[in-house]
């Protein structure tokens, strides 16, 4: 297609800023007045290009013949260790082990986990609920027991080391959570089969952490169960790190197991580390695996403004409410400006799903295709990504307004206001630029209203002008969290390239078929602290906090959310997660088994350090 062809296309292509939605005749002269000037801006560029550009450099805006967006690494299979592998496949397939894995699963399920926010110190008894779990564990997977060493950690912690023959090399480290979220009283009768039922209907397991993440903890016990059954002896260490609230944050759990793990290991000692997070499933028109390479960081501003108290019947112009009120509108009207990022893991992404998904817009994928060398292609291709919002919130930074307080009386001036907005830091920025940010944001309103601005601690207006009130920026629950460090997923990234390998090598076991093709693996992201994986369009999993992952992010550079659970990110399984109905399909369930299995073995027969 032409440039000009191209820009002609943008014009129709462009997503109408809500025209088709917006009733407001304003919007609609913005959409209109925003047209001409992209497609006034598009015409520019393209003309300064083929002015300045003599014609042998065209094709940097071109698609290049066989360019590739998103190499894919071939089907691994473990050969070292390919008689262990091919008798386990064989076991997995059977009717007997798909017993084994429903009474393994279901067994755990039965012992409610749940955690809450207020549940103090590891101290306090309500704590105890996780003994029955730990014998539970050690009465049913008893070969791992015994050739694993077990320390707990923070006394609910589980840590195991299997103690590998060649200690040069760097452990394989597996993570999964105990605990699980609570069941809403109110909700209860809204269960198909009671949530600590466990019950199997034939064909799905139910309640309470059969996904999220019992499926985990169990699939990686029955995968190793299974292995020493076989006679498995591993090279490589591998360890297995259990926390125990994770869903009321990990502080306690992951947070105490990081310590010691870099206490006995040090820093940067594992080859890589597997957490919860995402699976596959098919979008598109393309069964894709998308691995979460990182997760968004978080940010809570507290904004609090204070003005003179008195009677209401002397009111002036303007209350502590009324300025807080127009210091939120501020935020609302200038929404984060979002830009996709070439190399970021959402361009990845698209990306992949641009170079791989049949469904995916013929236009879409030109703007990708060109996007690599193009920044006019890019800008098209981000606004067409953007058409949805649930996309765009995972590239951006995102605020939202979520807790609001102000006033004590209705006859009485509101001596102080406050509202607090949640930030999720997008993984190309920061805390600190997110503070900086808001700082500036605020600064005019500050200034119209005289209100002495204090922001993180420093003084933004000049300290010693008599003012009005006073307007403060804080953080609250906590300094805030930055975005994880991106796990390096290209084409020299072995840790990456050895599990897109295996995650093919699982699937098409579980099948039967062969070939690198039937399934593709995609970087992804992490939704901020929300548990979910981006897989183009959809959000599989949503916790409120991240993975436990962000306690371990010394350990190895090297980290993954992804847990191979069918239909996650697309398909059409019931999951339930964190609601109600929480269900796995026994048969994801043992494909899980063969994917732990599989990375195990390819791991340890590896050349990775
Ligand atoms: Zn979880």
């Amino acid at each position: 297609m032409l440039q000009a062809d191209l820009v002609e296309k943008k014009a129709d292509e462009l997503p109408g800023v809500n025209t088709r939605t917006s009733t407001t005749k304003l919007s609609k002269a913005k959409a209109i007045v925003f047209k001409i000037a992209l497609v006034t801006a598009l015409l520019i560029s393209a003309s300064t290009y083929f002015v300045n550009r003599p014609f042998n450099s065209f094709p940097v805006c071109t698609i290049k013949d066989g360019v590739d967006l998103c190499p894919q690494a071939d089907e691994l299979v473990p050969e070292k260790n390919g008689v262990i592998w091919e008798s386990l496949q064989h076991t997995y397939s059977t009717e007997v082990f798909k017993a084994r894995a429903i009474d393994w699963l279901g067994g755990a399920v039965r012992i409610p986990t749940e955690t809450f926010d207020d549940m103090g110190d590891v101290t306090e008894p309500v704590w105890e609920k996780f003994l029955p779990l730990h014998d539970y564990l050690k009465d049913s997977f008893p070969l791992l027991h015994s050739n694993l060493e077990l320390t707990k950690v923070n006394t609910y912690g589980l840590l195991y080391v299997w103690e590998g023959s060649d200690s040069a090399l760097k452990p394989l480290l597996l993570a999964a959570h105990q605990d699980v979220v609570p069941v809403l009283e109110t909700t209860i009768n809204e269960w198909q089969h009671p949530p600590f039922s466990g019950y199997f209907d034939g064909e799905s397991l139910w309640g309470r952490g059969s996904c999220d993440d019992k499926s985990g903890l169990i699939g990686i016990m029955s995968a190793i169960e299974s292995m020493l059954e076989n006679g498995f002896k591993p090279t490589r260490t591998v360890v297995i790190a259990s926390g125990f609230d994770e869903e009321v944050s990990g502080v306690r759990g992951a947070s105490s197991l990081a310590t010691e793990m870099l206490d006995r290991f040090g820093e940067n000692a594992f080859t890589m580390l597997l957490d919860e997070g995402s699976g596959y499933g098919e979008v598109y028109g393309r069964v894709i695996a998308v691995p979460g390479i990182a997760e968004k960081g978080t940010l809570n501003v507290r904004i609090k403004v204070t003005s003179p108290g008195g009677h209401s019947s002397l009111p002036p112009p303007h209350t502590s409410i009324g300025m807080l009120a127009e210091l939120l509108v501020q935020y609302e009207t200038n929404p984060f400006e979002v830009h996709l990022t070439r190399g970021s893991p959402t361009y990845r992404n698209a990306q992949c799903m641009a170079q791989h998904a049949p469904g995916v817009s013929s236009s879409l994928k030109e703007h990708m295709l060109r996007a690599e060398h193009c920044d006019g292609a890019l800008r098209a291709a981000e606004q067409e990504l953007f058409k949805n919002r649930a996309f765009m919130s995972l590239v951006g930074t995102t605020q939202a307004i979520d807790l609001v307080d102000g006033g004590v009386k209705v006859n009485a001036l509101p001596e102080q206001a406050w509202a607090i907005v949640n930030h999720r830091i997008s993984t190309e920025s920061s805390i600190a630029a997110t503070k900086v940010r808001d700082i500036e944001l605020l600064e005019s309103l500050a200034n119209d209203f005289n209100l002495s601005y204090t922001a993180f601690g420093s003084h933004i207006s000049n300290g010693d002008a008599p003012s009005y009130g006073t307007l403060t920026l804080s953080t609250v629950f906590g300094d805030g969290l930055e975005p994880a460090p991106v796990t390096p997923s290209g084409k020299d990234a072995a840790p990456f390239q050895l599990l897109s390998g295996t995650i093919k090598a699982a699937y098409n076991s579980h099948r039967n078929i062969s070939g690198s093709d039937a399934i593709i693996v995609s970087p992804g992201i992490m939704s901020g602290n929300t548990g979910g994986v981006l897989s183009m369009y959809r959000i599989s999993f949503g916790n409120d906090w991240d993975t436990d992952t962000r306690f371990y992010w010394k350990l190895t550079d090297h980290i993954f959310r992804y847990g191979h659970l069918g239909g996650a990110g697309g398909g059409s399984l019931p999951s339930g997660v964190h609601t109600v109905n929480e269900a796995i399909s026994i048969n994801s369930f043992v494909e899980m088994i063969r994917f732990y299995t599989t990375l195990v073995l390819n791991v340890d027969e590896s050349s990775l350090p």
